[in-house]
């Protein structure tokens, strides 16, 4: 039995023409706000908002479908840091629930939005060095996934 996709036969999603990209290096730059491609133009232009374009390079990086994955990252990561240090404290001091609340609740709020933007860009940068989305030039349409599988997309 054949498959076929949007009529494509080709299924492979990065063809060997396009150079490989250092996905390392990509989500490190991502991390750090930079540019994954040239590393000297800003990723962010607000906090989150990520730039239409790079002001250093050019590369469109709003192709990027980051989506949920920062904050299930984000919650991820500081959960399991915050989480087994209030266990502790509870745990050692048996201290009043209004002084969890006054340790943890700014903490966790403050380390989720320091922790947002390095995930985001990391993520951005992994999107970037593997052609994912729209950063694929060969992608049909602008940020159209590159294969249909019947998902109800023709609307959009
Ligand atoms: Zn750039």
């Amino acid at each position: 039995m054949t498959v076929t996709y949007a009529g494509l036969t080709d299924l492979t999603p990065v063809p060997a023409s396009k150079p490989k990209r250092d996905v390392a290096r990509a989500m490190l730059l991502g991390a750090k706000g930079l540019c994954p491609n040239c590393g000297e133009g800003r990723l962010f232009g607000k906090y989150l908002k990520v730039e239409p374009t790079c002001k250093a390079c050019g590369e469109e990086l709003h192709h990027h479908r980051a989506d949920d994955a920062p904050p299930y990252f984000t919650i991820f990561i500081v959960g399991h840091i915050i989480l087994p240090i209030a266990l502790a404290v509870e745990v050692a001091f048996v201290p009043d629930m209004w002084v969890h609340f006054v340790l943890w609740l700014p903490l966790i709020v403050i380390s989720s939005l320091l922790a947002l933007p390095p995930i985001k860009g990391a993520l951005i940068g992994l999107q970037w060095a593997n052609y994912m989305h729209g950063f694929d030039p060969n992608a049909i349409g602008d940020d159209q996934p590159m294969y249909d599988f019947g998902g109800g997309n023709e609307g959009r």
